[in-house]
């Protein structure tokens, strides 16, 4: 499954708006001193860059944050496409003061950071060392400036934004992937003097019982009876768009236990060319009958029928042994008396069906 935390948390360093001040005005040592507690990456806006295609520092500057939203999609949503609405809150510039959080000319620059919104401490830590603290002026909460209390806009209460429902269209493509990000530009939230950043949507694939995806194929397992697998069948199979396609195996065509086999075309479509599909590709699994399901008079037509067995030559010297059923969670001793059985043999799951062993 994609690792969605992991991003939203580099995510949210990254578009917390006081950190990305500080990395503005000082770079990335300034985020490192002023305590983003962000450390673990190399370089914060290189993982920015990396998902979401910023562009340079330039460009970044006056854009405000970006959203990031998870969508839940099935497989089916991916190899049909869809579309989706989502309703979310945003933050959007208050229409009664024009984002200016008052009456005109009410706003005045903070005092106590003179319209930083930053108070810089400096302490005395030892013989001629000072150290520099940063940290978020208290008067104004960082904004900078100030605005008093009866001339405060009622809409917004002089925060200049209020926050709005607002409502995506989001479209699903065919051949989208686990994981993929879909971007609104423009549509996240909205700050006075600043460009509103994007809304970002990352896809979440929920596992399908059927069929796995890997890239542009289709993964499905298929039991089948020895007679089948011998003889031939005919195995209906829904497609992802529902529809009903006939699965062949014509008579002589041995499917054994383990086999992968294929189908053309019917796997995912591929993003934006979706008149072209990956593969379906099939494992078996091979049913043998139950013990003893031939009395051995039959079993002896059977054998008549089938391909011949490789004659073998013993000896008197030989001994000869009972083969038992592998139990995995009992000790070897009560099956195994001598030193002949080897634990990392890879053989000892049982895949191949029956195998014969000439000497
Ligand atoms: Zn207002
Ligand atoms: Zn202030």
């Amino acid at each position: 499954m994609f690792q969605f935390k992991q991003i939203s948390q580099a995510y949210e360093v990254l578009s917390d708006s006081k950190k990305r001040e500080l990395y503005d005005r000082g770079g990335e040592q300034a985020i490192k001193e002023g305590g983003a507690g962000s450390s673990g990456f190399g370089s914060p806006m290189d993982i920015f860059d990396m998902f979401f295609g910023g562009g340079g520092r330039m460009q970044r500057e006056r854009r405000g944050k970006n959203v990031v939203h998870q969508l839940s999609v099935s497989l089916e949503d991916l190899y049909n496409g869809a579309t989706r609405k989502l309703s979310l809150q945003k933050n959007v510039i208050c229409e009664k003061c024009e984002g200016r959080g008052g009456r005109k000319g009410a706003v005045e620059c903070c005092s106590n950071c003179r319209g930083t919104g930053m108070q810089i401490k400096i302490h005395q830590i030892g013989l001629g060392m000072v150290q520099q603290i940063q940290s978020t002026c208290p008067e104004c909460l960082g904004k900078g400036e100030r605005i008093s209390a009866k001339d405060r806009c009622k809409s917004c209460t002089g925060r200049k934004t209020v926050r709005q429902k607002k409502i995506l269209e989001v479209h699903i493509d065919k051949g989208m992937k686990d994981g993929q990000v879909i971007t609104f530009h423009g549509e996240g939230d909205q700050e006075p003097g600043l460009e509103p950043g994007d809304i970002v949507i990352v896809l979440d694939m929920k596992e399908h019982t059927l069929y796995k995806r890997r890239g542009e194929d289709l993964i499905m397992h298929m039991e089948v009876e020895l007679v089948e697998a011998l003889c031939g069948f005919q195995r209906p199979v829904t497609t992802l768009d529902n529809r009903t396609i006939i699965i062949m195996s014509h008579p002589g065509q041995i499917v054994k236990h383990g086999d992968l086999k294929c189908i053309l075309n019917e796997g995912m479509p591929i993003y934006r060319r979706p008149f072209e599909k990956g593969r379906l590709i099939i494992q078996f699994k091979v049913n043998f009958p139950k013990n003893g399901f031939l009395e051995s008079e039959k079993l002896f037509q059977l054998e008549k029928l089938l391909p011949p067995r490789k004659m073998i030559e013993t000896e008197e010297i030989m001994e000869q042994v009972e083969l038992v059923e592998f139990d995995p969670s009992t000790e070897r001793r009560q099956y195994y008396k001598g030193e002949a059985y080897h634990e990392d043999d890879e053989d000892s799951h049982p895949r191949g069906g029956v195998q014969c062993q000439t000497s």
